[in-house]
């Protein structure tokens, strides 16, 4: 394996079976690569209750600053039906300058693509003055509890510091150069109850229908709109995903009704703010007595699900700069910077550092046949050997 070539090291990735939280060898691979590239290299454990241990890895070359980090993981969504694929779904083949596999651009071949932009600064002598490490997690795709969150931890209580961090997630909606991500809108869920008396359908006077509550309740969160979206990001986004009676008769009124909510907001709200915004939009449609004239507020309860994510926005124009640069330079288009999308592992590491996302084209992800141009891990490697280039060269000045 040519650790300069991203397809040898790609191939090498996904011919490691790692589902999450299966390791499969995708770390050793990546072990013995960094080791040979003069990383240090630490493979850390995480445990957590009633969910699968978690090997994970830190890799570090130079001791200063300034210090880039590149993020990521190791661990693959299920493959489902193998028979479903053209080609075996840990084979890495190549056809008609596809390469095929699961993780082909979810992450394995991010990862691949960055270690062989290192490698390559190593056989050209220009190694960066300063250090670059790799945080690989193996709990991306799955719980995530014993994934970033812990790696970041653990790192940050030895004493490691960074300045900025590439996440290679796959960024482009199309080809690659489209998208970079600079923030992630923050997500809030939860479940509404809503409490009734149990009756005869024929009989309303004598019951409280809570499906008419649990209505003028889900509507009062779904109009009017939030917020019309700012400069940085679209309109935050409330769905209601499901309600819930599970009343097997026609003719009974039910006791209780239960509908659950997902919002996506943006920077016009922190979670708190959000959480309390819902709040106020419930109290009042509890005395709203379109569907329940006569009657009672309605008497509800919410649970929250245990952990928001915050919404971020990276402006760190050296980070946002050097790698949009190197984009242009390589793919001669201008990225479009973006907040756009469901979380990833970023809203994390931004506690920590400045955080960007820029990896390859997402279409196939989680799907049948995921693949990637070979041409296009050519063009990402090059991307990131030209970013890291640019970025120390910023960080130096
Ligand atoms: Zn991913």
């Amino acid at each position: 394996m040519t650790a300069t070539n991203p397809v040898d090291v790609l191939q090498a990735l996904i011919r490691c079976p790692s589902v999450t939280p299966a390791e499969a060898g995708a770390l050793d691979v990546l072990e013995n690569l960094l080791s040979q590239l003069g990383f240090t290299v630490d493979r850390m454990v995480a445990k957590d209750q009633d969910t699968p241990d978690i090997e994970n890895l830190y890799a570090r070359a130079g001791t200063d600053g300034p210090h880039l980090m590149f993020a990521g993981h190791s661990d693959v969504v299920p493959v489902g039906a193998e028979t479903d694929w053209s080609a075996g779904p840990f084979s890495g083949d190549i056809r008609d300058g596809m390469l095929y596999g699961r993780g082909a651009v979810d992450m394995k071949g991010g990862i691949a693509c960055f270690i062989a932009a290192y490698a390559r600064l190593v056989e050209a002598g220009k190694v960066p003055k300063g250090s670059v490490s790799l945080l690989i997690t193996g709990d991306e795709e799955g719980p995530a509890v014993n994934g970033t969150v812990k790696l970041l931890e653990w790192a940050a209580e030895r004493g490691e510091r960074w300045d900025a961090c590439l996440v290679g997630e796959p960024t482009n909606p199309d080809s690659l150069g489209d998208m970079i991500k600079i923030g992630r809108r923050g997500s809030v869920s939860g479940t509404v109850t809503v409490k009734g008396v149990q009756g005869h359908a024929a009989y309303p006077h004598l019951a409280d229908n809570p499906v008419r509550g649990a209505l003028s309740l889900a509507k009062s969160l779904m109009f009017p709109a939030f917020d019309t979206g700012t400069e940085n990001f679209q309109p935050s986004n409330l769905e209601v995903t499901t309600i819930d009676v599970g009343n097997a008769a026609t003719n009974v009124i039910p006791a209780s009704a239960r509908f659950k909510f997902n919002i996506r907001f943006n920077d016009v709200w922190t979670a708190d703010s959000v959480k309390a915004e819902i709040i106020r939009r419930l109290d009042a449609a509890s005395v709203d007595p379109e569907l329940r004239p006569d009657r009672a507020a309605i008497g509800y309860d919410i649970i929250w699900s245990e952990r928001p994510s915050h919404v971020f926005l990276t402006r760190n124009n050296a980070l946002i700069a050097s790698l949009s640069g190197a984009i242009e330079t390589v793919t001669g288009k201008t990225p479009k910077l973006s907040t756009t999308g469901g979380t990833s592992d970023a809203r994390f590491i931004k506690d920590y550092c400045p955080v960007v996302e820029f990896g390859l084209v997402g279409q196939t992800m989680h799907m049948v046949d995921e693949r990637v141009a070979v041409s296009d891990l050519e063009t990402l490697t090059v991307i990131y050997q030209t970013f890291i280039e640019q970025w120390f060269a910023h960080a130096d000045a």
